[in-house]
């Protein structure tokens, strides 16, 4: 039985026996059964799955079949697909900006501030 079952189990048992956990319950019936219940309920499993907001569109199209094969699994409750804003540059993220630290240039540009005096030195070349 894993840590979470058990948290469960004691949930269970107080709850519908009334009875405070303690070492000496295990040995009861009602503590089997409380068991029993616990097991039977498994969690719900999410998958998560982010790409970069960079990546082609040809890729997203294959992330997105993969989120809806998995989405077929019946032990699989819930598929979240996330984009991360990612500079199409040097691909930092908001969790990991630049060495130094660099912020979005503007809202519909996926560049950081990081890179944008260097492309804009390329694009007066
Ligand atoms: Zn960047
Ligand atoms: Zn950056």
């Amino acid at each position: 039985m894993s840590p979470e079952q058990h948290e469960r189990a004691v949930e269970i048992f107080e709850t519908t026996i009334g009875i405070e956990y303690s070492d000496q319950v295990e040995r009861t019936p009602e503590w089997d059964d409380a068991v029993a219940k616990a097991e039977d309920t498994t969690p719900a499993t999410t998958v998560t799955i982010t790409f970069p907001s960079c990546i082609p569109a040809q890729l997203l199209d294959r992330v997105t079949a993969f989120a809806t094969d998995l989405r077929r699994i019946p032990t699989i409750d819930l598929v979240d697909v996330v984009e991360i804003r990612t500079c199409s540059s040097c691909g930092c993220t908001d969790d990991q900006g630049c060495f130094g630290g660099c912020s979005w240039i503007s809202d519909d540009q996926d560049l950081c501030s990081a890179c944008a005096p260097a492309e804009a030195a390329e694009q007066s070349r």
